[in-house]
């Protein structure tokens, strides 16, 4: 039997407005004491009342334009009932049939081919508090964080258009990417601003078996999604061929086991109850409210990254490279202040040197402190000669560590590469006075030789002979006939 997979997902994204969704208490809560960012409201108490955040409608909707969704003109808030002790009021205020955002579709390349997954709704709620499970002696107990409650949710629907965990991975990584360049979401799957549940089912090809849809919850990393979701195309293709009925239900995700566990089967929408949020009014948006929207937007990873190779000639691969993290692709572009000429060299030092020490130092670009003047000043001190690559890199790290410019640097350390011809010729002349053995081999017809000479010349100078000058002069002095 030849199976195939079909996988929809569900993701929350927390947005990154100041406030929460229907209070004023500050949804910057990461690292705050428990229970100090609440209210009234917040905790649930009778008799409060909610006040729609504005910011986190109009996130709501660039998100919804950024993924080609529709933006109905009407759209409401509902309650979803349910008793959880992670829920306040005993309800979250949610959007049920009305969502801000319909139909859209998520348009992303990944190893070289273009994807489409299509986005069935956008719609916003808020987060619910934070239970924190703890055991004294024998006795378990449970802790409430009131903090993240309120904390303004997006929940992200796609159809069922992946056909396969590593699919499902590369998905998520472009829809961080976008909700990152958007600026409306940290995105951070460690921090759980990014979650994301699955539902996944096996059919055959022959359309002769069709498995019931599986949701699968508590994968805490993108790689942890990849590796629940494989674990259960192999758990229920496994089921299928045996002839075992598999049951539509949820199934957690236990990241040291390997494995996913029934929690309970699944709950359907007529469970929860909806109804029109009272305390709320409806939503009423007008073209031109959305068209305002749509031209504040940025530039989006997809376009950056075409235009970027139509631009400025780079590859397919630094153009993705780039434009990965808005924050690098900016920095580039503020570096060439126009100039495409210098676009390749800029973007060299970027992928190389400077995500090299980012890498080492585990920063941002915006962490290691440089400024995009600064690099295009360091770029040009190498382009008119002034220094060699070599000392480029010592500068490079001399700028991240102090702030000063590059240009001062070379200055105050008299890094200017050594061009003289006379002040060269007198160190080669040494050199080869030194090496006597490494002369010998290279006139014998070992060419790498020539190499080892040229490492001395610049250790001599500390690194700042100018490398072809030198080079140069070697080979001339090494075919001036011997004594
Ligand atoms: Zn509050």
């Amino acid at each position: 039997m030849e199976f195939e997979t079909i996988i929809g997902l569900e993701v929350h994204a927390q947005l990154l407005t100041r406030s929460k969704m229907f209070c004023g208490c500050s949804a910057d809560y990461v690292g705050a004491e428990p229970n100090t960012h609440v209210c009234p409201v917040c905790l649930g108490l009778p008799g409060a009342l909610p006040v729609i955040n504005r910011q986190a409608v109009r996130y709501t909707i660039m998100t919804g334009l950024a993924l080609n969704c529709q933006i109905p003109a009407y759209s409401k808030f509902d309650r979803k009932n349910y008793m959880y002790p992670d829920l306040m009021k005993g309800y979250q205020i949610s959007q049920y049939d009305l969502p801000l955002c319909v139909n859209g579709y998520l348009e992303y390349e990944h190893d070289g081919v273009r994807k489409r997954v299509g986005i069935r709704r956008v719609h916003l709620e808020e987060d619910t508090a934070k239970l924190v499970h703890a055991n004294d002696g024998g006795v378990g107990y449970s802790l409430v964080d009131v903090n993240r409650a309120g904390v303004p949710l997006i929940e992200i629907v796609t159809e069922p258009d992946l056909r396969s965990p590593e699919e499902a991975r590369a998905f998520l990584m472009a829809l961080r990417q976008v909700l990152r360049y958007l600026g409306v979401s940290t995105a951070n799957m460690e921090e759980g601003a990014f979650r994301c549940d699955a539902n996944i089912s096996q059919r055959t090809r022959d359309g002769s078996i069709i498995g019931p849809k599986v949701e699968i919850k508590n994968m805490n990393s993108f790689r942890s999604v990849e590796r629940a979701l494989a674990y259960e195309v192999e758990r229920q293709r496994a089921a299928l061929q045996r002839g075992e009925q598999l049951i539509q239900e949820t199934r957690g995700w236990l990241e040291d086991q390997g494995m996913t566990v029934s929690q309970r089967t699944k709950e359907y929408a007529e469970d929860y109850r909806y109804f029109p949020e009272p305390d709320l009014p409806p939503l009423f948006l007008t073209e031109a409210e959305v068209a305002e929207i749509r031209a504040a937007m940025p530039e989006l990873p997809l376009a950056r990254w075409e235009r970027f190779q139509a631009e400025y000639g780079l590859s397919p691969q630094e153009s993705a490279l780039l434009t990965e993290e808005r924050e690098v692709a900016d920095f580039f572009e503020a570096c060439l202040q126009g100039d495409r000429q210098r676009a390749k060299a800029v973007a060299n030092w970027i992928t190389g040197p400077l995500f090299a020490l980012m890498r080492e130092r585990g920063l941002s670009l915006s962490g290691l402190g440089i400024r995009p003047e600064q690099l295009r000043q360091l770029v040009t001190l190498v382009e008119n000669g002034t220094i060699n690559a070599l000392t480029a890199k010592d500068v490079l790290e001399a700028v991240c560590a102090t702030g000063k410019d590059p240009e001062t640097i070379v200055a105050e350390q008299g890094l200017a590469q050594v061009s003289d011809v006379a002040q060269l010729r007198a160190v080669v002349q040494s050199v080869l006075e030194q090496n006597p053995k490494a002369v010998a081999d290279y006139r014998r017809g070992k060419s790498a030789a020539l190499g080892f000479l040229l490492g001395q010349v610049m250790k001599a100078l500390g690194g700042r002979a100018n490398p072809a000058v030198a080079r140069e002069l070697l080979e001339e002095a090494l075919q001036a006939p011997v004594d």
